[in-house]
């Protein structure tokens, strides 16, 4: 069967789609932490259907939620009222600090950061934004700007957007030195902008570009810096939202910042097409004369299974469960990198934890081909991860939030007999 869909998905869908595994895997059925394949083989799910798979795969509770509300009513966009937006809004607005009241809903991450970026400019009357080096953002034809990853680069003009050195602790020119990069960006807003920028975008963590921590205390600097220039600051909570970073809800809040804007997707959803923009009143005042319009964005569905999954978050304590197997994680991958050298770096917060493999400590010279094999074997041993970084040489480890410690255990066991496989 794997086969057939296989063929069929090389002859009818466009050939930038990439899979995972050498023998691409068809997964049948999902049951929280779990996935099946076709031959019903269970696999631990470590990466959430890329960190989208907040509650676990079909959470009973989310599940009805959806049901229920298709039973009754699919479809009917914002020209109607329905209570389920109207909750839906009112619920995740609750979550939100400062005077982050407005909310606007679209259908994925890259829709909440074009928006974003729409805000911005109107807001501000000014078009520079400045983004990270190293982010995903999206791969709209705006947001595919913001996004700064080699392998996404088209040649075409990006407009306006100046990338900043990130603060990479690891890898970075200026180690864990915040003011540093912060200067950069000051530098970028001088003479790239000539001080003119409309907003500042970053994920509180790297995802895509492999769970990259930013460095302690930058987003404050360079919030300081964006907002005396004039501009807003964008917060990406696509990955690090709904409390997946374990010692708080949003990962903004790691940084003790409150940005201007902030967006959401992914884990908001639990798998279903949702994305969110939450701002100031007086921010999205600037769209009030204009017509702000999505046809899916808040449908009845999604409205019902995002205001389930926001319940559920707290009912089941997610955030302090996070908290609590994400460091019981990072202790158990710490104690194998005290033993494998290949082990360069151990990152992350929660349930959004990086390994990065190098061949070599010193020079972190990327051990690319060995996580290739690791990968393979971590499927063989029943185990779904993820991968990213720059030369594909992080494992992403960031599965539904309903993983146990027994479940990190496996992982950290399994990664110890892959590597020492090599
Ligand atoms: N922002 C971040 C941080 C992301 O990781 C992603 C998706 N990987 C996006 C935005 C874009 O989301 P989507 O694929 O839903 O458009």
């Amino acid at each position: 069967l794997a086969d057939e869909i296989f063929s069929k998905r090389k002859k009818f869908l466009g050939s930038s789609l990439f899979h995972y595994y050498q023998n691409p895997l068809n997964i049948v059925e999902g049951k929280m932490q779990y996935l099946f394949d076709e031959n019903g083989r269970r696999y631990l799910d470590a990466f959430a259907g890329i960190v989208t798979v907040s509650c676990g795969h079909c959470h009973p509770e989310v599940l009805n939620a959806i049901i229920e509300q298709s039973k009754l009513l699919q479809h009917a966009t914002t020209i109607y009222l329905h209570h389920a937006i109207a909750d839906f809004a009112e619920s995740l607005a609750s979550k939100m600090p400062g005077n982050l009241k407005v909310v606007y809903f679209v259908n994925s991450g890259s829709e909440a950061n074009e928006l974003a970026m729409l805000m911005a400019r109107l807001y501000t009357g000014n078009l520079g934004m400045i983004s990270l080096r190293n982010a995903y953002h999206g791969g709209s034809s705006s947001t595919i700007g913001l996004t700064a990853l080699n392998t996404w680069k088209y040649p075409i003009p990006e407009g306006e957007i100046h990338h900043a050195v990130n603060p990479d602790p690891y890898h970075g020119v200026f180690g864990s030195d915040a003011n540093s990069y912060a200067k950069d960006v000051q530098d970028h807003i001088d003479y790239g902008t000539s001080g003119k920028v409309a907003g500042f975008i970053a994920e509180t963590i790297q995802g895509v570009g492999g769970t990259v921590e930013l460095a302690p205390g930058y987003l404050k600097l360079v919030y300081d810096i964006v907002h005396k220039a004039g501009g807003v600051c964008i917060a990406d909570e696509v990955q690090t939202g709904f409390g997946r970073t374990g010692s708080h809800y949003w990962g903004f809040e790691t940084q003790g910042v409150i940005p201007d804007i902030v967006t959401m997707a992914k884990g908001i959803g639990n798998g279903l097409p949702l994305g969110a923009v939450v701002t100031t009143p007086e921010i999205a005042s600037v769209l009030a004369q204009k017509i702000q319009f999505n046809t899916f964005g808040g449908n009845p569905v999604c409205s019902a299974g995002g205001l389930a999954v926001l319940r559920v978050i707290d009912k089941e304590k997610r955030q302090s469960h996070c908290a609590d197997v994400g460091s019981h994680l990072l202790e158990g991958l710490r104690s194998l990198m005290q033993r494998h050298d290949i082990i360069g770096d151990v990152r992350g917060r929660g349930l959004m934890v990086g390994v990065e493999f190098v061949t070599d400590r010193k020079e972190k010279t990327p051990a690319k081909a060995e996580t290739a094999v690791m990968f393979e074997k971590l499927r063989e041993l029943g185990i779904l991860i993820g991968k990213g970084g720059l030369h594909g040489n992080v494992f992403r480890i960031k599965p539904p939030m309903c993983f146990s410690k027994d479940d990190a255990d496996f992982v950290v066991d399994a990664l110890d007999y892959a590597i020492s496989k090599l």
